[in-house]
């Protein structure tokens, strides 16, 4: 029963008004009438792209496989912990918020969403909203939407690429144009709409401003560096490594259960930010890896290691 291999999920690729209609260099899809806003790198739609599985949808892998790929700890989940994309926003996105895990399940959902953002990009004055100005309380929040003035009270920070921007659940933000991000968040659909520029889009005020917190932690997240692995962020939901891979043909060794002993290492999301190379396993035909790329390495596998064809950055994402 516990015998899954490492794959690759094909990405899925999502229309919205804010986005863009040229992935490259990212993705060489051909955009449509609608632009793209994200791309799905580990959505439940998501068709597993190698392998014995391949053709499968992720969440099909989820439900039968679910101790192979995940661990024993997660035997009651109900999806995958996390959901993580790419957002390639052309306009804002709209002013949000999401709801902790105590308020979705009071709306019969099992998880809230806190969420993190890499900037893969970043174009000189790009920034994103990151909850509200000091001092500001509920009342104002209400009369800035009503007279279309919220973003004045929101704290806009500047975004370089290389950032890691936490932003945890009940913090009210936005993304501005000119970043490619990275988004890890807990894989659950809860999002309030408390502000769209006028656009016409639904509004979810009475919710959302329910689920605002006036304080949060969210923010940038100081880099902690030891050797070729940074620690860009943990928190109780996730924790993302940047390793970087340096010259070509350099076996990295990644196995959890190398560092801390134990039989299950748990799942790992490898997720390309440049470079290319390829996932290697025991016994498995080496799954090639390119930029945007997102591979699984479910928690049954023991051995791997990534192998590079040239200097390469990878984002290791870990459900905590
Ligand atoms: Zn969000």
């Amino acid at each position: 029963m516990l015998t899954l291999s490492p794959f690759r999920l094909r990405p899925w690729f999502r229309t919205r008004i804010w986005g863009v209609q040229n992935l490259a260099p990212w993705y060489d899809y051909k955009v449509g009438d609608e632009p793209i806003g994200e791309v799905w790198l580990s959505g439940d739609d998501c068709i597993v792209d190698n392998g014995p599985l391949a053709g499968q949808k992720f969440s099909a892998v989820f439900d039968q496989h679910r101790e192979a790929l995940l661990g024993p700890e997660y035997a009651d989940a109900e999806r995958f912990p996390l959901l993580m994309k790419v957002l390639f926003p052309k306009e804002k996105l709209s002013v949000q918020v999401h709801p902790g895990d105590a308020m979705a399940r009071e709306h019969g959902e099992q998880h809230g969403k806190t969420e993190c953002w890499y900037a893969l990009e970043a174009e000189p004055g790009a920034a994103v909203a990151l909850g509200l100005r000091p001092g500001a309380t509920r009342e104002e929040v209400q009369a800035a939407i009503q007279s279309n003035a919220l973003e004045e009270l929101l704290q806009w920070v500047p975004v370089r690429k290389g950032d890691m921007i936490f932003v945890d659940a009940g913090t009210v933000h936005a993304i501005g144009p000119g970043v490619v991000l990275l988004e890890t968040q807990q894989n659950s659909d809860m999002t309030y709409r408390l502000y769209d520029y006028g656009r016409p889009r639904e509004l979810h005020l009475e919710e959302g401003l329910k689920a605002v917190r006036l304080q949060t932690d969210a923010g940038k997240v100081e880099p902690r560096t030891n050797g070729k692995k940074t620690l860009l962020v943990q928190s109780s939901y996730f924790r993302v490594d940047r390793y970087a891979l340096s010259a070509t043909n350099v076996a990295e060794e990644f196995s959890l259960h190398k560092q801390n002993g134990s039989e299950f290492g748990g799942v790992q999301l490898i997720f390309v930010a440049s470079g290319s190379g390829a996932l290697q396993s025991k016994g498995e035909a080496p799954i090639p890896l390119r930029r945007g790329d997102l591979a699984v390495v479910p928690a049954c596998v023991t051995d791997w290691s990534m192998v590079s064809t040239e200097p390469m950055e990878i984002l290791r994402v870990l459900p905590q």
